[in-house]
């Protein structure tokens, strides 16, 4: 890289005081205001323009109170004058009224048959009110009988005065609505006035391609509407304005996530070359042939391995897909080569299931296979230490002890992250530490589709295994009712007549831990005294780490029968015994968390079965969503059903994605438009590696994303 200075305008740090138009530029915003401003992170022009309204209100059929007219579908909007019970007419028969008033004048609603202790205690004098229904003449006076209101925000109200379509923004704290569109109007004609000081992010040839409005009329649109715009559209953001900001935010994002990758290709890595016939002896002694898609990523693996760089790989795979093959078949090529292998999964009970697999598979090549976890003796550790730092052992399987800093290895070549969700990028990165450039292949089962799996890993490619192994038998699905407890109970008792395994999960929700664990310890309690003969467990998130691992330790080997659970069991966990799911309040979660939970049975030899437990009824959206679990055992699909009726922040979850907020764009809303965004990204990056042809997108890259992605300057 070359180490000349940086220049002001590849500036890394987001925009500030040194932009070229700060807030105090703008008529109407003094110190005060732009300290309000700045605690939600407007700081220039720029920010301000880019402060969205989160909706729209339609006040185009609105009519101002002095224009009213007799006639049915009338609209109008104003403030409480005055308000209460009259006494009117000859019969002098009780009437509550209200005055309402806006700029143009006032009009009269009337009720003559209400709730007295509603009405009194619903209107207050100032409040805002949209009106609507018939208005009709007494007297030569214009007035409402019985019409419909909505009481509203007064700040809204004032808009009243100007109908149309109102952007409404989010609230800041001492802002009301109608200065902070004075400013943004402001904003707008300063932007209008000076055009050649804000260029467009976009190229003028991807917006033609693309055909994407210009960033000074997509401003104008999305802050003051035409007339004539569809309020559906605006609402849901897909109006022209709304696809090009939609765009502009992915198209960025995607350019850091290409800078960041070709940085990454400049490393030097370890390259680890593997021959057809080794590789094919190692097939062989596998007792099974691997399915097409495993054979597909495996080379997908040892061509990366081989190459000058390191590799960064997901490898994502349907729970059963036989993830685990594949990556002891890559570590034999590290291996192969003199180098040595970590594997890092997310608990005890996994990294010694891990393990146990490991020496299995590994004892034809003669390839030791060691063991590294908290529970392990300090004496134990360090012995295990001594043997990797020596490198006496090529192959090690371990939690998160193996990050510890006295862990160190000879030659650390690949590492192999299993269940990638439940490890950090940092946490990547610092087993990465402990070898020089070493691989990185990192597992997930979590299906998510290919676009957005490479948006959310950002710097990884992906490979997926999209095949089962043969001869799986389908795991039987079934839907059941709450109340059907002696239907349930029966299915219990035949797998344990036949000397299988089950699960009873309650799956936590968040708010309602202490509801799951009362059912859940009811349940226990009910399903001992059913099933006297039987050895009953129960687990929960209050029982010490310890106590879980022996209970889970209990289950695998069979001592204990029935697994109660508030917990999500462990990902991964591999129990061929155990036949049978029982998921309760299986309404209240998503598809592909249940997916998941499902594929904990089905990996015997024995039929299994997944019984999903609801509350709701049996034609409600809650259950009906369901069956799609009882008709579909493919992760992919599910997934994108899943997708489908929730956000995208519930279906990945925090923790998982990395990335960081999104203003406007939505990965799963937007998914078509992320995908496009991506192609042309890589396909600029491409033809402009350095991103010299048109400096406005380098600036709006690295004051966007420069600091979030931490990208190195690309000049
Ligand atoms: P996961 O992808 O969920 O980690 P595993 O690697 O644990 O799946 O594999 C699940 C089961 O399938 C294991 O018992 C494994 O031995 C078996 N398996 C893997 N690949 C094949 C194959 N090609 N043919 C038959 N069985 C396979
Ligand atoms: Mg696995």
């Amino acid at each position: 890289m070359k180490d000349a200075p940086r220049t002001a305008a590849l500036s890394l740090s987001s925009s500030n005081e040194t932009e070229e138009h700060p807030l105090r530029y703008i008529k109407g915003v003094g110190p005060a205001i732009a300290e309000l401003l700045a605690q939600k992170g407007i700081e220039s022009l720029r920010d301000l323009l880019d402060f969205f309204p989160f909706k729209y209100l339609d006040r185009r059929s609105l009519t101002p109170i002095k224009s009213l007219t007799p006639g049915p579908d009338r609209v109008t909007a104003g403030r409480i004058l005055t308000c209460g019970i009259a006494f009117g007419g000859r019969t002098r028969r009780k009437i509550f009224e209200i005055l309402l008033g806006d700029d143009s004048g006032a009009i009269s609603l009337k009720w003559f048959r209400f709730n007295p202790r509603q009405m009194m205690g619903g209107f207050k004098k100032r409040m805002g009110l949209l009106v609507s229904g018939e208005v009709t003449e007494f007297r030569g006076v214009s007035q409402f009988i019985h019409p419909t209101v909505q009481v509203m925000d007064a700040d809204v109200i004032d808009e009243i005065a100007a109908p149309g379509i109102v952007p409404v923004y989010s609230q800041i704290n001492g802002l009301g609505q109608k200065i902070l569109k004075k400013m943004i109007g402001n904003a707008l004609e300063l932007f209008e006035k000076s055009p050649q000081e804000f260029q467009d992010p976009l190229p003028d040839s991807l917006r033609e391609l693309l055909h994407l409005l210009n960033k000074m009329d997509s401003y104008r649109e999305i802050h003051s509407p035409n007339l004539e715009e569809d309020l559906n559209k605006l609402a849901n953001f897909r109006t022209p304005a709304f696809l090009r900001e939609i765009f502009e935010e992915f198209f960025l994002m995607e350019l850091g996530l290409a800078v960041k990758r070709k940085s990454a290709k400049k490393e030097a890595g370890i390259p680890l070359p593997v021959s057809e016939t080794r590789a094919a002896e190692w097939k062989q002694s596998l007792p099974f042939r691997l399915t097409g898609a495993q054979e597909r990523v495996f080379s997908e693996i040892t061509d990366d391995l081989k190459g000058p760089y390191p590799m960064n790989r997901l490898l994502q795979g349907d729970v059963g897909s036989g993830k685990t093959a594949v990556c002891f078949l890559s570590a034999l090529a590290a291996i192969e080569n003199g180098y040595q292998v970590a594997l890092m999964a997310p608990t005890e009970i996994l990294a010694e299931q891990h393990f146990q697999n490991a020496r299995t598979f590994f004892a034809p090549h003669k390839v030791p296979v060691s063991l590294l976890t908290g529970r392990m003796t300090p004496a134990e550790k360090k012995k295990g230490g001594r043997y990797l730092e020596r490198g006496m052992v090529p192959f090690v399987v371990g939690t998160h002890a193996l990050l510890s800093e006295g862990v160190k290895f000879k030659n650390l070549g690949l590492v192999i992250i299993d269940e990638q969700h439940r490890f950090g990028v940092l946490q990547r990165a610092s087993l990465k530490e402990k070898g020089a450039n070493p691989h990185i292949l990192v597992m997930t089962a979590t299906p998510i589709p290919r676009t957005l799996a490479m948006t959310i890993y950002g710097d990884l490619d992906l490979s997926v295994i999209d095949e089962m192994p043969p001869g799986r038998l389908p795991i039987q699905t079934e839907l059941l009712p709450e109340k059907s407890r002696r239907l349930l109970y029966g299915r219990i008792g035949e797998i344990l007549a036949r000397g299988e395994q089950g699960y009873i999960v309650y799956p936590l929700v968040e708010e309602s831990e202490k509801l799951a664990l009362r059912d859940a310890t009811q349940m226990y309690q009910e399903l001992q005294s059913v099933f006297p003969k039987f050895t009953v467990a129960l687990l929960h998130g209050r029982v010490s780490s310890d106590e879980k691992e022996s209970v889970m330790r209990a289950f695998k080997s069979g001592e204990v029968q029935l697994l109660v659970s508030t917990t999500v069991i462990e990902v991964g966990i591999d129990v061929p015994n155990a036949t049978l799911m029982v998921i309760e309040h299986a309404d209240r979660f998503g598809l592909s968390q249940l997916h998941q939970l499902r594929g904990r049975v089905g990996r015997g030899a024995g039929a299994s079965t997944c019984l999903l437990v609801g509350s709701g009824p049996p034609d409600g959206l809650g259950m009906k969503r369901l069956r799609i679990l009882c008709e579909s055992q493919d992760g992919f699909r599910i997934a994108e059903e899943d997708l489908k009726i929730r956000g995208p922040g519930e279906f990945l979850g925090t923790r998982q994605s990395g990335l960081p907020s999104l203003r406007i764009a939505h990965l799963l809303r937007d998914y078509k438009i992320l995908e496009r965004a991506r192609k042309e990204a890589f396909l600029w990056i491409d033809q402009d590696p350095n991103l010299t042809q048109y400096p406005p997108l380098k600036k709006a890259l690295f004051d966007r994303w420069g600091e979030k992605l931490a990208l190195a300057d690309v000049g």
